[in-house]
């Protein structure tokens, strides 16, 4: 056996075989796949083979068009069949939210060059004659949906990825990985031990103990999943006379999916009696092996299917196949450098293995190979996670997961399973306050703040929600008094040492502020993408806080260890620093109330150590609702006294608690873009107007200054520019498509309503040379051409004055 090598990969199912192939395909030929048995023998080998693009993650969808695109590709290099039966598919709604949801999908891949369509329930029928419409009212058609011979297909990435120089070691079982001091890989297999610079996880089933091998806990959990084949259909016989095969039918109402098998049909239930496997642990004797059939949990699912396929009553039950594959908390895969950890990288919890196994690959290879990849990863990045989650959070959110598989998933959503899990000292009283919760990053944040008989609880919708009055009384407070929240979920870094501002001067695009002054900074990538949008304080010489976006704690800090230098200490401090923001003209009066220090003359974007009540504080002058206000951040032992002196002495000023549901409307009026929404590795500095931050006078080479000297240079050839539109009760969530003179010409990056213009709002990307002030396009809102304008005066405080007075 080869007993050295650049790369190995753990696991040789569909997506350890992909991640194998890819990197050759890339250039790296010295690599390695060890399996414990023969190929495919976790998951892989009973798949019932299915796959289709839909998801609600545009990157996600992406790339699983890229996987089903790379099927043909995959036969012509090997000579081999994958099995095709690209068949086409049908998603069906019954209800107008089902609908609102495939109309939103439907608008996306307008952009994505996907060729998806809404259909009738005539057309239906016509498409897929065993379904019974009753009760359906559309559908969203996809040409590319069908299925595949699972073996066959990872058989082939196999042929493909040693055609390119790979070697794959089968009957061979890792046992331990062990790190040397210069961060390579002893893997240690019942076949001795490999020197691997790389490792990755691929271990499906048992990526879980794979993972432990390395101290690592990856939040994943198998589930039971169970399908059925039958007998020959008689409808079903008569379309192959004619060479007909039917396409699959997803039937949400009844959380099944179901395709032609032979002359058969195959229907697998995500029924809501579903169970968690093998809870303690993967068990290193399962193999390929079948769970037993179990029809009581699927009972309820088969008699919906019965009316709404009635071929399947009358056709024999040929085969069932019930097995475990994993999942996520949020059933997106876990993919890239595992944070805290040197050349070990994740490519599991791939739950669709067929649909999204060959984007897995190529996303996990390019960042291996090139350093990053060609398109925002976050929502299969493993950093999205924290090290705040357990398997005890886990479980009951796979478990969620599972059941909501084929439920509408809404723009405004908040899921209930495994919460709360952490709270601040401020949870009971804005509780007692009316909070209406939402969670972010495992972390329980007021979305708003309920009154008198308002439900504390937000109704799923794709159009505007009964959170609107909260909101629009909350943009009031904060425009016309004061308004006040919590900033904890900023995500917080302190960054110290002799060689702090030498280094932070690398790793931010922006200018760093003097003493006692904050500035905004992108941070850029090798190949000048946006990957983090920070504000930076400087202390001192020596001292530096840094505010980001909460949810990438776990991938900023992971970004800041990969370029750890001498002198420099970074901490993530998130959840040890904490206090409020208070913000709106009464600001100023309500801070000065609660200090003896005069801040009369504290200008916007100082800071300043402040004792605030009884609590020593750092205060910046900066908000985020653009509106004259200041963040006070204060150890959060004595949050609670903080709140007191602020809360008491906001009462004379009509002070309000906001939620995010506000910041997000007020943030709008001045055009503010938002960190995921309006910046991401998807785009760059000259797109988003974030160049304007780019420090281009600074000697230093900073970290993507060659990429971003090229795009000044050559001109962006989008622009983020906003539109007021013409909506009706729903506004822009994100990638609906923007119409002008009857083509698509650019997306929404989000949207949402101004309460305080009264208007609904779009940021989008349109080509550079089309933007200009007033004009005229058409957004699609959930299948409905909106006229919209663009417009390029903020919707408030347009000169700045308040903000900076
Ligand atoms: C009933 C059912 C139906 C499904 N239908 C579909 C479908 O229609 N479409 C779709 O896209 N997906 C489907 N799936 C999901 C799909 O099977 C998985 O997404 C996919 O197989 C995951 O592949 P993997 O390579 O990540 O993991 P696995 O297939 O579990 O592979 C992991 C491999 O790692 C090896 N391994 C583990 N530990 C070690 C070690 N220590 N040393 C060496 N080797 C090790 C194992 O032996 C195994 O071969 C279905 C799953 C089930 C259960």
């Amino acid at each position: 056996m080869k007993t050295s090598t650049r790369v190995v990969v753990i696991g040789g199912g569909v997506v350890g075989c992909s991640v194998l192939y890819h990197l050759t395909k890339l250039g790296w030929s010295d690599v390695m796949l060890v399996e414990r048995s023969d190929l495919t023998s976790g998951s892989t080998w009973h798949a019932a083979g299915g796959f289709h693009t839909l998801n609600g993650d545009t990157n996600m969808a992406a790339l699983q068009g890229y996987t089903i695109r790379l099927y043909k590709e995959l036969e012509e290099i090997t000579g081999m069949s994958c099995g095709l039966h690209h068949v086409g598919g049908v998603t069906l709604a019954d209800n107008q939210d089902r609908m609102d949801m495939l109309l939103a999908e439907r608008a996306k891949h307008r952009y994505m060059g996907l060729e998806t369509e809404i259909v009738g329930p005539d057309e239906i029928k016509k498409i897929a004659p065993v379904t019974n419409v009753d009760g359906v009212i559309g559908a969203l058609y996809d040409p590319l949906d069908g299925h595949l011979d699972p073996s066959g297909t990872t058989h082939a990435y196999a042929k493909a990825a040693r055609m390119g120089g790979a070697v794959i070691e089968t009957h061979c079982m890792v046992r331990e990985t062990n790190q040397r001091a210069d961060g390579t890989w002893d893997v240690v297999t019942d076949k001795g031990t490999i020197h691997a610079e790389h490792v990755v996880n691929a271990g499906g089933l048992w990526a879980r103990e794979v993972g432990a091998m390395a101290g690592v806990y990856f939040p994943l959990h198998p589930m039971e999943h169970q399908y059925l084949v039958t007998e020959d259909v008689p409808m079903i016989v008569e379309m192959m006379k004619d060479g007909i095969e039917h396409p699959h039918v997803m039937d949400p109402a009844g959380e099944s999916y179901l395709r032609q098998e032979g002359n058969g049909l195959c229907i697998g239930f995500y029924e809501q009696p579903c169970r968690p496997w093998a809870v303690e642990g993967t068990s290193w004797d399962f193999g390929q092996d079948l769970l037993p059939d179990d029809f009581d949990k699927i009972e309820d699912s088969i008699e919906f299917a019965y009316k709404r396929f009635p071929d399947l009553e009358r056709a024999g039950v040929k085969n069932v196949i019930h097995g475990p594959f994993t999942f996520a908390p949020d059933g997106n895969p876990l993919v890239g450098p595992v944070p805290g950890m040197r050349n070990y990288w994740s490519a599991c919890a791939v739950m669709a293995g067929f649909s999204q196994g060959g984007g897995v690959g190529l996303m996990l290879a390019q960042w291996m190979v090139e350093g990053e990849c060609e398109r925002d990863t976050f929502a299969m990045d493993c950093a999205r996670f924290g090290d705040w989650i357990t398997p005890g959070y886990t479980r009951p959110k796979v478990i969620e997961n599972y059941q909501k598989r084929f439920s509408v998933s809404y723009p405004n959503e908040e899921l209930p399973a495994a919460r709360p899990l952490r709270q601040t000292p401020m949870y009971d009283i804005f509780d007692q306050m009316g909070a209406v919760w939402g969670a972010q990053y495992g972390l329980e944040v007021p979305n708003y703040f309920a009154e008198g008989d308002e439900p504390r609880y937000e109704t799923p919708s794709f159009r505007r929600s009964n959170a609107w009055e909260a909101t629009k009384r909350e943009v009031k407070a904060v425009r016309e008094a004061v308004g006040i929240n919590e900033v904890h979920n900023f995500g917080k870094y302190l960054v110290t040492g002799a060689n702090a501002r030498g280094w932070l001067d690398r790793i931010m695009a922006g200018r760093l502020p003097k003493p006692g002054r904050l500035s905004l900074t992108p941070m850029l990538s090798e190949k000048g993408r946006l990957i983090g949008d920070f504000t930076i304080s400087c202390l001192s010489d020596e001292a530096f806080q840094l505010t980001a976006s909460y949810g990438s704690q776990a991938y900023h800090m992971r970004w800041f260890e990969q370029h750890e230098a001498d002198g420099v200490h970074v901490e993530n401090i998130s959840d040890r620093l904490n206090g409020f923001q208070i913000a709106g003209p009464k600001a100023r009066e309500v801070l000065q109330d609660c200090t003896l220090s005069d801040i009369s003359d504290m200008r916007f974007m100082d800071i300043r150590h402040l004792t605030v009540g009884m609590v020593d504080c750092l205060v910046q002058r900066v908000s985020y609702t653009g509106d004259l206000g200041f963040e006070i951040y204060c150890d959060p032992m004595a949050q609670r006294s903080l709140w007191q002196t602020l809360w008491d002495a906001g009462q004379a000023h009509g002070m309000k608690p906001f939620g995010m549901r506000a910041m997000m409307s007020l943030r709008l009026d001045k055009f503010f873009g938002s960190w995921q929404r309006e910046f991401s590795p998807d785009y760059t500095p000259g797109e988003t107007g974030m160049d304007r931050f780019i420090n281009w006078s600074k000697e230093v080479d900073f970290i993507g200054k060659h990429a971003a000297l090229a795009e000044r240079e050559k001109g962006a050839e989008r622009t983020l520019v906003a539109f007021e539109i013409d909506a009706d009760d729903a506004d822009v969530v994100a990638y609906e498509p923007i119409w002008h003179d009857g083509a698509v010409i650019g997306f929404c990056t989000s949207g949402g309503y101004s309460h305080h213009a009264g208007k609904s709002i779009a940021m989008g990307l349109i080509p550079t040379d089309v933007a200009e002030d007033g004009l005229a396009v058409e957004i699609e809102i959930l299948g409905q051409m909106r006229a919209a304008i663009q417009i390029s005066t903020p919707l408030f405080d347009a000169d700045g004055a308040r903000m900076r007075g």
